[in-house]
């Protein structure tokens, strides 16, 4: 990196931008959300949002949708109710286009010659499948997914591992994120962390942020640091 154009942040050189995938990226947490919510209400049950937030940006563990309506129930869902959700989850997905920003932020981070990471509780299929078809995967240069960790958010473990991948400390580098597990996670692993809420984690304690933003478009990367050094002022 030329010196010259180095930004710094509380004295440190960034260096790398690691950005969340599922409501940060790619809106994908609504139709997951109505997707079950709709599952619910043909069975004429409420899925409760509290719980249901519980697994927003981690795993299933804390919440799991299906086995909750089956208890509910008393019964197994049939086959082709968890076909039906699937498909309508993946038409509703497959409708949205990428978060705005994001591509912008992206160009700007690689004209700054700072690398690029995603950290994400999901699969590595869900994640490169969604980034290839959006045409933005070889923009990455390194993705941790579930499946390269023990531990998903609000555990470390993702952030640490990209970290590793892309040779930076958790100092030089800024973690987005769209939910409390995100940011959690982010924060543990020590970084600076932009909290951006979709329309499910809009509802959540996000504070734990360093910088709130309703929008990544909102904002040049530029404005983005300066905010970041100075989060009081806008
Ligand atoms: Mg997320």
């Amino acid at each position: 990196m030329d010196t010259a154009t180095a930004i710094l942040i509380f004295g440190n050189v960034i260096r790398a931008l690691v950005f969340d995938f599922d409501g940060l990226i790619l809106d994908t947490e609504e139709p997951v959300y109505r997707s079950w919510l709709e599952v619910y209400q043909a069975h004429g049950e409420e899925l409760p949002f509290e719980r249901w937030v519980q697994i927003v940006g981690s795993t299933t563990t804390g919440f799991h949708p299906q086995h909750h309506l089956e208890e509910r129930l008393g019964r197994p869902l049939p086959q082709e109710v968890l076909d039906r959700r699937i498909g309508r989850r993946t038409e509703m997905i497959l409708a949205q286009e990428l978060l705005p920003g994001v591509v912008s932020h992206l160009d700007a981070a690689r004209e700054l010659g700072w690398q690029l990471g995603v950290a994400s509780s999901s699969t590595a299929d869900w994640v490169r499948g969604h980034l290839a078809r959006l045409g933005i995967l070889d923009r990455f240069d390194c993705l941790r997914c579930r499946d390269d960790v023990v531990h998903v958010k609000p555990e470390p473990d993702l952030y640490i591992a990209v970290l590793e991948c892309l040779g930076v400390e958790a100092q030089e580098a800024i973690a987005i994120e769209d939910s409390p597990n995100g940011v959690m996670a982010a924060k543990r692993a020590g970084m600076l962390c932009v909290a951006i809420p979709n329309t499910i984690t809009a509802r959540l304690d996000l504070t734990l942020a360093d910088l709130m933003l309703t929008s990544l478009a909102e904002v040049s990367l530029t404005e983005l640091v300066r905010r970041l050094e100075r989060p009081g002022t806008s």
